[in-house]
């Protein structure tokens, strides 16, 4: 085992903050990695607030950060896939069993066992995962994502939650060349979203609350923005989507979207707000629509999703915060305020002092 800067959080109301934490040394099978860039996911911002009890209590302290892109700093003897120095990305898994019908059509988001990044039980250390608001993480290798040498790397970081996440419902959906999409909200996911979606060639409306996204909706390859406060605006979009992907974090009506597929048509739901969604039977009923949900993606389609990025030189837009920042970024979340991820630089971690040894003492009790 070895120490690791990190930063966390130890209780809902508590801000991040430095800590240490200890990771294990790489296993045969492991790959260590020195965290370069990680994105912040509202996802992160859901489970530091525990927003998501019904689900699963958030355990503290909590290492947020699935969104990882660092460089191989150590490989164990059976890695064959990485070396020392490779550009690498982890996302929202560590590992699988590998063996569940799930995994073995490469679709390890389902799998029963599988591990999550952050605040999962970790079967090597005791305790809980660690994400990647850290300096460093030790990943086994069929987790691990290779990350095209073109693309920059702070700006490819969200690729591994947001978009996958994003690129998922995109593919199983068929957007392709002809169809009429909706994006919903216009933050981390949702101008991944029209980035894919416009780069498989669909015809790409964006609905926003934010009327001063507008010209940059068009610039990331919007067709069409909607301000969705706009009633005749959403109006005359009625019946005419064959998918609409909703990426919102928060409470909001989703029958206004439902309304606006036409015959057969899906809704997808990404964000995922805490509250139930209030769902009138009718929009689904007539026209036969559809309302359903998608989880992240599988291992393959991320590296599917990866390499598409690095053929068509997409990455996201970022602005990069040090990671002392990160308690104003998380505000900045909750206003959409944010043009359109985060992505922390992890050198600025070099700047926090090591933990003393009575950190280190207390940090051994409470990470256990
Ligand atoms: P984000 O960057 O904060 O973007 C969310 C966007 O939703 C905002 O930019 C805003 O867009 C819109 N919005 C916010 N509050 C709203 C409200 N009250 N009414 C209407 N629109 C509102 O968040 P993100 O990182 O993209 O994540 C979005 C959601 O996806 C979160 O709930 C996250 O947990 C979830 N998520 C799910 C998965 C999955 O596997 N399914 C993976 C990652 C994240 P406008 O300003 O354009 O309106
Ligand atoms: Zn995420």
């Amino acid at each position: 085992m070895y120490n690791a800067k990190a930063y966390a959080a130890t209780s809902p109301t508590s801000p991040l903050a430095h800590t240490t934490i200890q990771r294990r040394e790489p296993n045969e099978q492991d790959v260590q990695i020195e965290v370069l860039f990680c994105g912040v996911c509202h996802s992160d911002l859901h489970m530091v607030r525990n927003e998501w009890s019904s689900l699963m209590a958030t355990p503290y302290p909590i290492v947020p950060g699935h969104e990882i892109v660092g460089r191989v700093t150590k490989v164990g003897s059976g890695v064959t896939k990485y070396k020392s120095g490779d550009l690498v990305g982890v996302g929202c898994m560590v590992d699988s069993d590998g063996t569940c019908p799930d995994c073995k059509d490469g679709l390890e988001q389902f799998c029963p066992n599988q591990v999550l990044t952050y605040a999962a039980p970790d079967k090597h250390l005791g305790g809980f995962t660690h994400g990647g608001y850290s300096e460093s993480v030790v990943v086994d290798q069929r987790f691990v994502l290779s990350i095209p040498a073109n693309l920059d790397p702070a700006g490819a970081a969200p690729l591994l939650c947001a978009g996958i996440t994003t690129w998922s419902p995109l593919r199983h959906w068929g957007v392709t060349k002809g169809k009429k999409v909706g994006v919903v909200g216009l933050g981390g996911l949702g101008h991944m979203g029209v980035k894919f979606a416009h780069a498989l060639g669909a015809h790409v409306v964006v609905f926003t609350t934010s009327p001063n996204k507008t010209a940059d909706a068009l610039r990331l390859g919007a067709d069409e923005v909607v301000v969705s406060t706009n009633a005749e605006e959403m109006q005359r979009h009625t019946g005419t989507f064959d998918f609409i992907l909703d990426t919102v974090s928060a409470d909001h009506d989703v029958n206004a979207y439902i309304n606006l597929l036409h015959r057969d048509g899906n809704m997808t739901l990404v964000g995922a707000p805490s509250k139930p969604l209030a769902i009138a039977s009718f929009g689904l009923i007539l026209g036969r629509r559809s309302l359903s949900g998608s989880p992240i993606g599988g291992i393959r389609e991320t590296q599917e999703m990866l390499d598409f990025c690095g053929e068509h030189g997409i990455t996201a837009d970022i602005e990069v915060i040090p990671v002392q920042n990160i308690n104003e970024a998380y505000e900045r979340l909750l206003k959409s305020d944010v043009k359109y991820r985060f992505s922390i630089d992890m050198a600025s971690l070099k700047a926090e002092k090591s933990a003393t040894v009575e950190d280190e003492k207390e940090l051994a009790s409470s990470v256990k």
